[in-house]
């Protein structure tokens, strides 16, 4: 790959310049912001006079559901509003770090597409893409890539549900050229990206169509709604949102009084833990994808912090890269929680394989982040854009940076990671060519 120096400036060792250090979602230290403040300013009045004439008039609501109305509420979910990744919002993520995160995953997508022998088309399909940077940086890729691809037939596919973020990718990608509510799509917006590939934006994963895809979920799944589920001593309860009798306004954490219908669908008989976050969408979502692989190929990259089902209590808000107490100001902060991927794993079984969770470091030094690394410093000339080259490497690989909280997860056909049934002559059949990333790249 050609060696491209940095497209937009990365951030400097020297940040921050906002008032706190940039936080990562992952993140859990650090002192809360207080409670309200900016309430009217950022229209969290409006959401939470919402959130407690719901409550009032019929009790309280899982967690699910208040995460659901303060992240996506279509007037004043914090995404629809706000959705504020990168330095100067709630929190920062990997492809607004450094561009050779999305310069990766795009050699990734190409690495797949020729382990399977080159199909004639593939759609890329990505879920939340925030500001647009990953999609970005893939494109970028792809152009270089150009004769490789040449007689591919590539589309962009977005999954998002922010009016607001979809502006932003539309003018990140296309430079604003779009058309809304497109008569012959499922789509409701279509666009041409700026290296001339066409781009299509949908609410649900379900409107994206059938075909031969690479799915990408980068710090997507985190931000789906959890229910949580609390061990006391007359068994499983749900952990819900009232409204504080005492404090007007104010909202609290309550303990269902018995079992509802998620603590019986949601709890293993086995489980040992004594509080329990699980995020059912997550699971409906993987499903869709692995249905979608196991029918058209294709593979699915999921990126995220998480663990594999033995975490508990990961609920926690941003805002303003600072840890922001999740009942305040509904609307004005980011919500997120741990991805449990074992949970993934059980609901993807029988449709497709997957590979990880493995480590962030380990995945992009198996794509060869070093050597890229390497290209990017000797072809730049100045010693600020070196030095944002080595802090935005050791924001991605320090191990207690991102490098070991992040994980990458993929789904892929059982054929791509297995011979289809054995027949008698297994001997003759060449090796399948390893997967990137969770093994080193191999790239012919
Ligand atoms: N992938 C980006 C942004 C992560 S923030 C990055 O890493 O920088 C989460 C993204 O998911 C946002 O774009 C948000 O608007 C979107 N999102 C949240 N819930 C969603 C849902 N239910 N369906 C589709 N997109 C959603």
């Amino acid at each position: 790959l050609a060696a491209a120096p940095p497209r937009r400036a990365l951030l400097s060792p020297s940040l921050p310049t906002a008032p706190a250090p940039l936080r990562l979602r992952s993140g859990t230290g650090g002192e809360a912001e207080a409670a309200g403040g900016d309430r009217d300013k950022d229209g969290a009045g409006a959401m939470l006079r919402h959130l407690a004439r719901k409550l009032r008039a019929s009790g309280p609501v899982t967690v699910a559901e208040y995460m659901r109305e303060a992240l996506t509420n279509p007037g004043q979910g914090y995404y629809t509003r706000r959705g504020g990744v990168g330095e100067s919002g709630d929190f920062i993520t990997s492809p607004e770090i450094s561009q050779v995160f999305g310069e990766l995953i795009g050699i990734w997508c190409i690495s797949e597409w020729m382990a399977v022998g080159k199909p004639n088309t593939f759609q890329l399909v990505e879920l939340g893409p925030g500001r647009g940077t990953l999609t970005e940086d893939i494109l970028r890729v792809f152009k270089q890539l150009a004769s490789v691809l040449s007689k591919c037939d590539v589309s962009v596919h977005l999954v998002e549900v922010s009016p607001k973020l979809s502006e932003i990718q539309a003018v990140m990608l296309t430079g604003g050229k779009v058309q809304p509510n497109p008569e012959d799509e499922s789509a409701y917006m279509k666009g041409i990206s700026k290296t001339g590939i066409p781009i299509f934006w949908y609410r649900d994963i379900q409107d994206v169509p059938p075909g031969y895809s690479f799915y990408l979920a980068h710090e997507f799944f985190d931000a789906l709604p959890i229910h949580k589920f609390q061990r006391t001593e007359k068994g499983w309860c749900e952990v819900l949102v009232d409204i504080d009798p005492e404090v007007p306004d104010q909202l609290r954490f309550v303990l269902s009084p018995s079992r509802t219908p998620a603590t019986q669908n949601f709890i293993q008989p086995e489980e040992t833990r004594d509080h329990v976050e699980v995020c059912p969408e997550a699971g409906v979502i993987v499903h869709r994808l692995a249905s979608r692989i196991e029918k058209d190929g294709g593979a699915a990259l999921v990126a995220d912090y998480g663990h594999d089902g033995t975490k508990t209590d990961t609920f926690r808000g941003f805002r303003n890269h600072k840890l922001h107490n999740v009942l305040s100001a509904p609307g004005t902060a980011d919500l997120t929680a741990d991805v449990d991927f074992s949970y993934l794993r059980k609901m993807v079984q029988g449709k497709t394989a997957t590979l990880g969770p493995i480590k962030q470091r380990e995945f992009l030094k198996n794509m060869g982040i070093d050597l890229r690394l390497q290209v990017l410093l000797q072809n730049s000339g100045d010693t600020s854009t070196r030095e944002q080259l080595l802090h935005s490497y050791d924001m991605l690989m320090n191990p207690e940076k991102m490098g070991d909280c992040f994980n990458f997860f993929a789904l892929l056909p059982h054929h791509r990671l297995v011979h289809p049934a054995k027949n008698d002559k297994p001997e003759s059949k060449s090796p399948l060519p390893p997967v990137a990333g969770f093994n080193e790249l191999l790239l012919k």
